[in-house]
């Protein structure tokens, strides 16, 4: 039973002698250290243990049995094991002494630790790793626990505080790292954390090792035991002193820009102001300007008018003169030769010749007139100091004055037949204006015809409107020439041998237009002429009754 229970044990079991001889190992021993078992009997126990003990060994004993002091009997302790194989094992050795009645016999039960040494390993490497990442780290770590005190502080918190870890470890936080001023604020906060409540961030001062203050900003956790309860904050703070006095550098900074911004805004607008006043200024000097400058265009254009006028004007005359000095000659020689004839026929019976004479005398001399009343017309007009000036005149003995004054013109047996209902109607229109035109019509209407042809003479108001017809049965107008017919100085070539200045029917045309009135003829080559005119009246015509 013995051996089944030894055979079986986990534990490796060996006995030795006095001498150090191997008298039993079980299998568990020979498999721990890489041998049979019956490699082991019979050997010295000294064949599993490293340098120096395997040499020294025996002297182990040999120390025992003379001084009775045990250094590991009945004590048992952690040693190194050497397996057949050349590798050194940690083993943990408990050896107690059986005493027999002729020898004594040392039992040693060998525990492998290598499995347990790995882990103990493994896990300061883990902790060891993890204190670097938590050193490494630029932020403050520190683990407090309910008692206020630090169970963890890293490598930054540590310089910060001016302490080695281990110096920090156990020592109060809030004593050690907090300002006075503040303790008991802090205090609250970690309690309020203690109880289960999140602050998840907090900003306070601690104090380094050198009395300053640094501005920390913390995020808190906490940390529970086995049993699910609070029993430490951890928290990560990172100095912000820096940034927190750069921010408030940069509000500073701010608000003195704003305020110049502020400043630079008024001055803007101020200057914005004056420059719109200055804008108003100029916009109306520009505006007189303008004014200015359209006066001066005006005046440059009135003058560059009369120039046009006076050049127009004078040109007029000059052409004049030369007509006129061509078209005098006829009526003077007529005159001459008249008055020489006169003389001729001094006594009574010659009394008839002599009027004759007198007669084309008289014709000559109107027809000078009419020449020389032309011009004057057409220079007043071109003047352009010609207005109408409208006045009463009762439209049949208008009529017949005007009619009266031609007749001195008429050839022989020439009559002008009067047409239309003029008697009674009073009309408001410039005088000299429609005798004129009336005059130069019947004038044209005598030269261009033949002798014994009568000249009609219709006028009649309708609408509010004169119309006047003066129609004679006389040469006519070419037709291909008709078109220039008001054109100063125009002549058809049909009328050479008759006089005329070629002013007349242009005269006539203008003052039709001073009077908003318009004209318009009929001709037929060989035939005769028709000269209508219209004339819008001024006040509407009055009917006197006869
Ligand atoms: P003038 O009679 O002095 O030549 P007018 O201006 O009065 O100038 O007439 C221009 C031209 O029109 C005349 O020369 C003539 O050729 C033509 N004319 C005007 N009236 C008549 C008319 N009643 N019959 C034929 N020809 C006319």
């Amino acid at each position: 039973m013995l051996n089944a229970i030894i055979e079986t044990a986990t534990d490796g079991i060996i006995t030795i002698g006095e001498d150090g001889i191997i008298g039993l190992a079980n299998s568990a021993a020979a498999h721990l250290f890489g041998y049979e078992v019956d490699e082991l009997l019979g050997n010295s126990i000294n064949m599993l243990m490293p340098s120096p003990h395997r040499e020294q060994h025996d002297g182990y004993i040999q120390n025992y049995l003379q001084s009775g002091k045990a250094k590991i009997i009945g004590i048992g302790r952690e040693v190194l094991g050497k397996k057949k194989n050349g590798e050194i094992f940690p083993i943990r050795l408990s050896i107690s002494e059986v005493k027999l009645k002729e020898r004594r016999i040392f039992t040693g039960i060998v525990h492998d630790l290598s499995l347990q040494k790995k882990i103990e390993k493994d896990l300061r490497a883990e902790k060891e790793r993890a204190q670097r990442y938590l050193d490494i780290a630029n932020t403050i770590i520190v683990v407090i626990g309910k008692d206020g005190q630090i169970q963890l502080l890293n490598d930054k918190g540590c310089r910060m505080l001016g302490l080695k870890e281990e110096d920090a470890i156990g020592q109060n936080w809030f004593g050690l790292a907090i300002p006075d001023e503040s303790r008991q604020e802090i205090k609250s906060v970690f309690q309020t954390l203690m109880e289960g409540r999140q602050i998840d961030y907090y900003e306070n001062n601690i104090i380094t090792h050198r009395g300053e203050r640094r501005l920390i900003a913390w995020h808190n956790a906490v940390l529970y035991d086995e049993q699910g309860n609070i029993n430490a904050t951890i928290s990560s703070g990172i100095d912000i002193t820096a940034q927190r006095e750069a921010e408030d550098r940069i509000i500073r900074l701010n608000a003195e820009l704003e305020k110049r911004v502020d400043k630079r805004t008024d001055e803007l607008a101020e200057a914005v102001n004056q420059l719109l006043d200055i804008n108003k200024k100029l916009q109306y000097e520009v505006k007189e300007r303008k004014a200015a400058e359209e006066e001066v265009r005006k005046n440059e254009s009135r003058l560059r008018q009369a120039l046009e006028k006076e050049k127009e004007l004078s040109n007029l005359k000059s052409r004049f003169v030369s007509m006129a000095s061509h078209e005098f000659r006829t009526p003077l020689s007529t005159i001459l030769s008249s008055a020489d004839l006169i003389e001729a026929y001094p006594s009574e019976e010659h009394q008839k010749k002599r009027l004759r004479h007198t007669t084309r005398i008289k014709s000559s001399v109107a027809n000078l007139t009419g020449i020389l009343n032309d011009f004057l017309s057409l220079s007043r007009l071109e003047e352009g100091h010609f207005e109408a000036e409208p006045g009463w005149l009762e439209l049949d003995q208008f009529c017949n004055e005007a009619i009266g004054e031609i007749h001195g013109l008429l050839r022989p047996g020439q009559y002008i037949e009067k047409e239309g209902r003029m008697k009674g109607v009073e009309l408001f229109l410039d005088k000299k204006m429609l005798k004129n035109i009336l005059f130069n019509l019947f004038s044209n209407a005598i030269k261009y015809s033949k002798d014994n042809k009568p000249i009609l003479c219709r006028m009649e108001v309708i609408d509010n409107t004169l119309h006047i017809a003066i129609i004679d049965q006389g040469i006519g107008i070419p037709e291909e020439e008709q078109q220039h017919l008001f054109t100063r100085f125009f002549r058809a070539h049909n009328v050479e041998n008759i006089q005329g200045t070629g002013l007349g029917l242009n005269i006539v045309k203008r003052y039709v237009d001073l009077m908003n009135g318009s004209i318009r003829f009929e001709s037929r080559l060989g035939e005769g002429s028709s000269f209508f005119v219209t004339l819008p009246l001024l006040q509407k015509a009055a009917s006197v009754e006869d």
